[in-house]
């Protein structure tokens, strides 16, 4: 009897199929998947935890994939093996007393977004994807525009239901927003990218509604002008989203959403969003004072929309065209000077870079364009670009993890905090099943 058979009578087990086989990583450095694999669905902890004890004793790799939209190939199953699907776990529950919503892993980020606010409240990270899941984003520690005012992922994960590889079933945390009870077993999992377990349920916090918003959009001459703007603003006051565009960002926003930026002018852009006016009439006369080419306030929910839907579809103008998506984060003073010199950087080896991102939390998101030939330079232009974001103070990935895609620079600017995550990874996973070579190589 061969594996598959054994294994489908524990659980259902549906054939490979192009669903499941890739995610949302541009093609062109995205793992490749392998032929043969094997998909499984389960519906609770218990099941998954049979799943892991049959896959670990016959040394099976297991890969676990939410929503399928991350950008690192994180969930791609590169070699036979099974897919461990959460789509079946969505139970969902909002305890409004304690503003938590305890959640299956595979519920999706709309589904805990709208849960929350039927409740009267709201979670206010909102990585992009609404179609991301909760153990997707927590396994990537997701972010999003409003990491500056509410932090990512990992900040709103209060306990975890998790199945380790040997079948195990472990709790960590609980309804509580403090929690130093020894090593943080919790934290280890959150950006794990399924690593280390499978997330199976867990709480997330949940905070009161967002009142009425402000939005202001800025051009200004130059990217240091802006920035300044940036880390002035940012002293004095928090805006629930601070992002800069770059001006071809800005213009190929405009021709995707078909909607009018407020300025043509100038070589950097902000929006800003506050929920508080007085805020925004503070921060206006700061970028004013700054230097600002004008500044725009929108303060209808139609305008409001109309502006935020340039800088939301800017990705998808450059989706076909980009070699990949990069998220490194450097301290966000040292947002303008990181920007020039990848330009510089990017014009000695020909390649041309458009660049947004979340100004108030540092995330960087440049989109290198393909061009003849970029496999044989890319690479080392892109480990050059990394060294840079890392010597400036910075992280290589802000968002979107590791996963497939960018194992050689971890190890290669972070030796020692590499060979202690194989370490960890060894007391985990013993037998390396759960989405073997990614993150850490395979040991
Ligand atoms: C248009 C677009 C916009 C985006 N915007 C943002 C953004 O603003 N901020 C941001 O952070 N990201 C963004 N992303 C990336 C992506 O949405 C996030 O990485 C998201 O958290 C992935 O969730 P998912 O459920 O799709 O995970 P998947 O892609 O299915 O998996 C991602 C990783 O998590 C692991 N995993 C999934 N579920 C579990 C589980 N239950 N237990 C253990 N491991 C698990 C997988 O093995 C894989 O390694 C964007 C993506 C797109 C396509």
């Amino acid at each position: 009897m061969s594996w598959i058979d054994v294994l489908s009578k524990i659980v259902e087990v549906f054939p490979p199929s192009d669903a499941y086989r890739f995610d949302e990583t541009p093609p062109l450095v995205a793992p490749r998947p392998a032929e043969n694999f094997v998909v499984v669905k389960p519906s609770n902890s218990e099941e998954v935890s049979a799943i892991l004890k049959f896959a670990n004793e016959k040394s099976i790799p297991v890969f676990t994939r939410g929503g399928g939209t991350g950008l690192s190939g994180g969930a791609v199953p590169t070699e036979e093996g099974i897919v461990l699907s959460t789509e079946k776990m969505t139970e969902l529950e909002v305890d409004a007393d304690n503003r938590v919503a305890i959640c299956g892993a595979g519920v999706t980020l709309k589904q805990l977004d709208d849960a929350a606010f039927r409740h009267g409240l709201s979670f206010p990270p909102h990585p992009g994807a609404e179609t991301a899941t909760v153990g997707g984003m927590i396994a990537t520690n997701a972010g999003g525009v409003r990491a500056l005012k509410y932090g990512t992922m990992r900040n709103y994960v209060l306990s975890l239901e998790a199945v380790l590889a040997d079948g195990r079933i472990i709790n960590a945390g609980g309804k509580t927003i403090k929690n130093s009870s020894g090593y943080s077993l919790l934290h280890l999992l959150v950006g794990s990218e399924g690593t280390l377990a499978v997330i199976t349920k867990a709480t997330i916090r949940l905070f009161p509604q967002t009142r009425d918003m402000t939005l202001l959009a800025i051009p200004f001459p130059t990217m240091e002008d802006a920035m300044n703007c940036v880390v002035e603003v940012a002293r004095k006051m928090l805006p629930m989203a601070l992002e800069f565009m770059e001006k071809r960002a800005v213009e190929i926003g405009e021709r995707v959403s078909g909607e009018r930026w407020v300025s043509r002018e100038g070589e950097a852009h902000l929006l800003m969003v506050f929920e508080s006016f007085d805020e925004a009439e503070e921060a206006a006369k700061i970028a004013q004072s700054l230097g600002a080419i004008d500044v725009y306030a929108a303060t209808t929910k139609k305008d409001q929309d109309r502006l935020l839907k340039v800088r939301g579809m800017i990705y998808e103008g450059l989706r076909k065209e980009v070699i990949e998506v990069l998220d490194a984060c450097v301290p966000p003073a040292k947002i303008a000077e990181y920007w020039r010199r990848s330009n510089e950087l990017a014009e000695e080896y020909g390649i041309e870079l458009i660049t947004y991102g979340h100004a108030g939390d540092g995330n960087v998101h440049q989109h290198p364009l393909v061009y003849e030939g970029w496999e044989k330079s890319y690479f080392e232009f892109r480990k050059s670009l990394l060294s840079l974001a890392v010597s400036l103070g910075g992280v290589i990935s802000g968002e979107h993890g590791i996963g497939a895609v960018k194992l050689s620079e971890l190890e290669e600017l972070f030796p020692e905090q590499f060979e202690l995550m194989r370490q960890i990874k060894l007391l985990f996973d013993p037998k390396n099943i759960l989405n073997p070579g990614k993150v850490v190589r395979k040991l």
